[in-house]
């Protein structure tokens, strides 16, 4: 079986040669990622230009596209042999709360859930900043494709994991969660650029969440995995009636 792995830090993320032997055994891990950096790029698709894919080894691509684009080509003829399975990650980086909707990580794992494959989006919650071994990380994301390969995941679901640095033995424990509640704190930068014109950047502290028990927030500050599972129905069922009930027939 073809075990599709991707990500949104590009193809020079360590994690990648990590989960990669990681995997190993349990398939033929085909890497298709962006040829650079491409993270908080959503789901956005390349439909306004031409890109190109290199091939720097076998069964690995870099592409100068997203995330959603690596698990677009993987799946309609990059491989010949349809991918049983995606991982996207491990991004650098938490994907917790409402982050899900910027993710490029999260992105690809539910493009791969669009697709009708089981698929997994796997985060380390450590700074960009600082080095860190994605080998304990690497080793967790294998036990969670050996029982998504086991157990299956529901049509249109897709697991949002998040994984903390571990300290010695590994993580002190699992949780499946629900999504938590991010306190945005970003701001709007503006500088001066060397021809006396504004520029701007989005920026801001470490992201910082609320304290709110059964959330992804909640394992990892507590030294746990976190395992969300997610669904692709975004459809507000609460909000059906009551947006029925606004008389919009002229
Ligand atoms: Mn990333």
């Amino acid at each position: 079986m073809v075990i599709l792995l991707t990500n949104d830090d590009g193809i020079q993320a360590p994690a990648l040669r990590e989960l990669r032997a990681a995997l190993a055994d349990l398939g033929r891990v085909v890497t298709v990622v962006p040829d650079r950096d491409q993270s908080a790029t959503s789901h956005s698709l390349t439909l306004n230009r031409p890109f190109r894919i290199e091939r720097p080894e076998p069964d690995t691509y870099a592409l100068d596209g997203t995330p959603t684009d690596c698990v677009v080509v993987a799946m309609h003829g990059l491989i010949e042999e349809r991918p049983g399975l995606v991982v996207s990650g491990i991004n650098h980086g938490p994907n917790m709360g409402e982050d899900v909707f910027y993710s490029g990580t999260v992105a690809a794992a539910i493009e791969g859930a669009l697709q009708g494959l089981p698929s997994l989006a796997v985060s380390l919650v450590a700074s960009r900043t600082r080095e860190v071994d994605f080998a304990g990380p690497a080793r967790f994301t294998r036990r969670l494709v050996e029982a998504v390969l086991a157990h299956g995941l529901p049509p249109k679901s897709l697991l949002n994991v998040n994984l903390p640095v571990a300290a010695g033995e590994g993580y002190r424990g699992v949780r499946v969660t629900k999504l938590g509640k991010r306190v945005y704190r970003d701001t709007l930068i503006e500088k001066t650029d060397p021809r006396g014109r504004p520029y701007y950047w989005i920026g801001g502290d470490e992201p910082v969440w609320e304290d709110e028990e059964e959330t992804d927030f909640a394992a990892v500050s507590h030294g746990c995995a976190s395992v969300t599972p997610l669904m692709l129905d975004l459809t507000d069922y609460r909000a059906m009636a009551r947006v029925g009930a606004w008389r919009l027939e002229p």
